[in-house]
């Protein structure tokens, strides 16, 4: 084994010595970092408090005043809890979060000192944020951005910095980040949602979105991770042949947890609990080293910040526990990647969700009614849907046959497509008593409140109706879930905002019943959304020559992805649902191009330098090592000597075969690299990159591979997969 290796693998067995702790009750734990209602109860007089909240309930603006009231509060609570810092915490447009630490500490003009924080600080900042990614928005020298307290999730203590979740615009107004438009869609939905639920039930004030993710991940011993400079720098291994055991075996999935693990998950959901981030589910997934986590669902804007404080807190905890958390989708070849599916539905304020069934005809109208809207919705906007979970690392997951395909379609079993189908035979216009009464008992009353059922679940389709939710698979493991469930949430508002419009021109213009409208026009949708809909195997070739018949997008790069994002009808939408300007569209989808383009650009680099300095140096090492061999089988044998080397002779063509494609190949690709780097339209050069460099990708991949297999284990200077996936 080389040097490089066996170092990285003693060290990792050194720190396999580790102790699970029995903890205290969770439930005790629970939001003690979190300044919530409990802690406001505490800490703000009555006054303050109601205005907080209702700023949280209608997103009205809280007066300076009571910012003033806030903030000297939450300083006030930090402080005893140990906090010296506080930080804006946004989220910029690479994905991740963002934050800048300033102290509490001020001193006054005569050189005293004490700990400063006020309204203004609460309320607003400037980072400066000149090297976030705008898309052209703000230019250097034009605008500077701020950021701005988002009231609606509460701040939080991390480490010994309080965090402020805020939204990041720019002087002019537009969005410079992954909040706001989230914020605004939400904001779209709740009217939109509100409107039609009060056709049901006039107590409703208020609909939220919920989002349940589930996130997976793989483990991996630090040692040995950072002993590979593809997982350092991309988050994947570039290269790596599969290890003789991968998951064939099955005997990894909800398997027990190994000892180490469970310790850094057990340290992890105190971390969490104390954070308020509600993780309730762990298990081992399908792959070696793989695993699950996942909360109890939230209002979908405290959802998306607690998914992202998690994968923080998650790479800080592993740090403990000696090792690494990959949130790639695709960190190795052969086995599973990693996704997150969204769990989305509509909840009220008098708590119903508006997609689970219920007991009574009317209830199970107004599920029908927000099932097919969303239904409708996602048919109508399928490909946008689909863009928002595009990105270069998601590209190697989607359609790899173990994800969804880059296909959208809905799956909703069979149950509820008898139901639909019932539904679309419902005669226009008018209804008779008779067909009232039937449609009441026989169909709409059919409905089981519970829909669960597990045998009727289809784990291949990439939104799929799961009993009381919709389930959005696609969704990259290390995707901001702000993304989809921003074009999610606009699209079903958009939808309930059309619907609403046409069943009150049916009541007021064709005198129908509310019922009788809604059962009309719900028909229609079913008829108009019917090629979203497909229950069969979502992985197979055929529903590729079906979905094409559809004329349903099949999108399988993000370059390709991307494109409709600026169509008229998607600017169209975001800007008459006020989500986002065509300015701010255009810009995130220059952002989402540049991002591409670097992160191929990087494995295009790192793929260099792994094959010219570890792998050429080392195939050539042992193609000296063989050819050392045949000159004193010669010496030895003479003329004769080549009876007694077919074997040699046979590697040592083999192995200098790859070495010379190899290197071909290698420097093809970095002619490539350069002829995309020559391109100044980010859009022409995203395509380069996709389709000129990283087909190469496969090829070198390839070559390394053959090269690992034949290549004398001693020599062989990367980690192996048997190594990262199964040393303990
Ligand atoms: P699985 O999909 O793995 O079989 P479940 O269906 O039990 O698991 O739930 C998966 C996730 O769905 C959980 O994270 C849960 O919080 C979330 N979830 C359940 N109900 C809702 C809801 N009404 N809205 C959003 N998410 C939900
Ligand atoms: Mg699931």
């Amino acid at each position: 084994m080389s040097e490089l290796r066996f170092r990285a693998i003693s060290d990792s067995q050194k720190r396999n010595h580790i102790q699970i702790e029995e903890r205290g009750r969770r439930s005790e734990l629970f939001g003690k970092n979190v300044f919530n209602e409990e802690r406001m109860l505490q800490y703000l007089t009555k006054d303050a408090l109601e205005s907080v909240k209702a700023a949280i309930f209608s997103g009205s603006k809280i007066d300076r005043k009571i910012a003033d009231q806030v903030a000297e509060a939450m300083k006030g609570w930090a402080i005893t809890m140990g906090a010296t810092h506080y930080t804006h915490w946004f989220q910029p447009l690479t994905g991740s979060t963002a934050e800048k630490h300033d102290a509490f500490f001020d001193l006054l003009p005569d050189g005293r000192a004490l700990e400063k924080f006020g309204g203004a600080q609460l309320v607003q900042q400037e980072p400066d944020a000149s090297s976030f990614p705008s898309g052209g928005i703000r230019n250097t020298f034009e605008a500077r951005g701020y950021t701005a307290w988002d009231p609606t999730s509460p701040a939080f203590i991390y480490g010994t910095t309080l965090c402020i979740p805020t939204i990041f615009v720019s002087y002019t107004g537009e969005a410079l980040d992954n909040k706001a438009p989230l914020l605004r869609a939400l904001h779209a939905v709740d009217e939109a949602a509100t409107a039609v639920a009060r056709y049901f039930d006039k107590n409703v004030s208020k609909v939220h979105a919920t989002l349940g993710w589930e996130q997976e991940y793989f483990l991996i011993d630090k040692a040995l991770a950072q002993s590979r400079p593809d997982i350092l720098l991309t988050g994947r291994t570039l290269v790596g042949q599969s290890a003789a055991k991968g998951q064939q075996l099955d005997d990894h999935y909800f398997g027990v947890i190994p000892v180490r693990v469970l310790s850094f998950m057990s340290d992890l959901e105190q971390e969490c609990t104390k954070l308020g981030i509600p993780v309730k589910t762990r298990h081992n997934e399908v792959a070696p080293n793989q695993f699950e986590l996942a909360p109890v669902f939230e209002e979908a804007n405290l959802a998306v910040d607690h998914n992202l404080l998690l994968m923080d807190v998650m790479d800080k905890v592993a740090d403990r526990h000696h090792l690494k958390v990959l949130f790639h989708e695709k960190p190795f070849e052969g086995i599973n990647g990693s996704g997150k599916h969204n769990n989305w539905s509509l909840a009220t304020d008098t708590g119903v969700n508006l997609l689970s069934p219920g007991s009574t005809p009317m209830k199970n109208l107004q599920f029908l009614t927000f099932f097919i809207n969303t239904i409708k919705a996602v048919d109508t906007y399928e490909e946008l849907l689909r863009s928002s979970i595009a990105s270069a690392s998601n590209d190697y997951r989607l359609g790899a046959n173990e994800a969804p395909p880059a296909i959208m379609s809905i799956f909703i079993g069979k149950q509820l497509s008898s139901v639909l189908d019932e539904l679309e035979g419902v005669s226009k216009g008018k209804l008779s008593p008779e067909e009232k009464t039937e449609l009441k008992l026989n169909v709409v009353g059919k409905i089981p409140e519970i829909l669960l059922d597990n045998t009727d679940r289809n784990r291949t389709s990439p939104f799929a109706f799961t009993g009381n939710k919709f389930e959005m698979r696609g969704v990259g493991s290390k995707t901001n879930c702000a993304k989809p469930m921003t074009v999610l949430n606009t699209i079903v508002a958009k939808q309930l905002q059309e619907f609403k419009k046409e069943v009150d021109l049916l009541i007021d213009k064709k005198n129908l019943k509310k019922d009788e409208a809604v059962f009309n026009v719900l028909r229609e949708h079913i008829k108009a959304s019917k090629r979203i809909r497909f229950d069969g195997d979502g992985y197979s070739i055929d529903w590729e020559k079906e979905a094409k018949k559809r004329k349903l997008s099949n999108n399988k790069s993000t370059p390709e992805a991307l494109q409709v994002l600026t169509d008229k009808v998607s600017l169209e939408l975001f800007g008459s649902m006020n989500v986002m300007s065509e300015k701010e569209v255009a810009a995130r989808k220059e952002v989402e191009l540049e991002t591409y383009i670097l992160n191929v650009q990087i494995e295009g680099r790192v793929m260099t330098e792994l094959v010219y300095n570890y792998i050429l140096p080392a195939a050539m090492r042992y193609q000296n090592m063989l050819l050392k061999n045949l000159a004193g089988m010669k010496d030895i044998y003479g003329s004769t000597f080549k009876k007694y080397v077919p074997a040699q002779m046979d590697i040592l063509e083999q192995v200098s075969t790859h070495i010379s494609e190899l290197k071909t190949k290698t420097d093809t690709m970095v002619e490539a690299r350069k002829k995309g780097n020559a391109m100044l339209d980010t859009n022409k050069k995203a395509h380069t990159y996709c389709n000129e460099v990283r087909p190469y990708f496969d090829e070198i991949r390839f070559n390394c591979d053959r090269l690992e297999r034949l290549v004398d284990d001693r020599l062989w200077p990367l980690t192996k997969y048997r190594e990262l996936l199964f040393v303990k």
